[in-house]
């Protein structure tokens, strides 16, 4: 577990020195679906902090048996009767794509007397089969958000087309980055930074255009 953690350490740190950034400003997010607490324990103690889960109701029990230290963002489809089963256990939602989760996260943060930072879901491809929003509708949305009296909105997130070259799905993290700097200058002001693009595949490319968070499964646990 810890060779494998250094390995994608040092991989983020190189593609970070490519984009001239730094390795700092890079999240590594650990994505443990399927990967079970003693696993999880196994690459905290190697030094992950941040660990992502797709699903609420599967992840839930692990969060509990994982216990207090690690910062949980919930990067899978969220629907709107676990808005509340997901605020207090996820501290980071990634996976905001509709006004009506926004409606019912807020709701639930608000009841619970916190502030929830989320990013915006878009599905820069189009691919029919994804979540996400469409670009263009990503300006309403994210006013809706600001207008949230419980949420924080800190950016975007995308999952790309899965590809074997990388390189093929360069042009989708560069989309979301520009829509990221446009967002950040026209609605959301500079608090509206964070890019959370880049898995096991493609997360090099990813940083180099921009990333501030990776969302990394197989890299660090091996194929599910
Ligand atoms: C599973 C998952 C990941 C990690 O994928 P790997 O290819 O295993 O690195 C990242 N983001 C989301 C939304 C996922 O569901």
């Amino acid at each position: 577990m810890g060779e494998r953690y250094r390995a994608v350490v040092e991989r983020i740190a190189r593609a970070a020195e490519r984009a001239g950034c730094d390795p700092a400003s890079v999240t590594l997010i650990g994505v443990t679906k399927g990967v079970d607490a003693a696993r999880v324990r196994e690459a905290m103690a190697a030094g992950l902090r941040d660990l992502g889960e797709n699903r609420v109701q599967e992840a839930v029990p692990k969060i509990e048996a994982v216990g207090p230290g690690p910062r949980w963002h919930l990067v899978g489809h969220l629907q709107r009767n676990k808005a509340r089963l997901a605020v207090g256990r996820f501290q980071v939602i990634h996976s905001l794509d509709s006004l009506r989760i926004a409606e019912a996260v807020d709701r639930a943060a608000g009841e619970d007397g916190r502030r929830v930072p989320v990013l915006i879901e878009v599905n820069v491809a189009g691919e029919t089969t994804k979540y996400g929003i469409a670009p263009g509708a990503a300006v309403d949305l994210v006013g809706h958000v600001l207008a949230c009296r419980s949420l924080d909105p800190i950016g975007l997130m995308t999952v790309a087309p899965p590809s074997g070259d990388p390189e093929t799905v360069r042009p989708v993290f560069r989309e979301l980055r520009a829509l990221r700097d446009r967002l950040r200058a026209e609605v959301a002001g500079d608090a509206f930074c964070e890019l959370s693009m880049g898995m096991s595949g493609d997360f090099e490319v990813a940083i180099e255009e921009g990333a501030t968070m990776v969302r990394i499964g197989r890299a660090l646990f091996g194929d599910r």
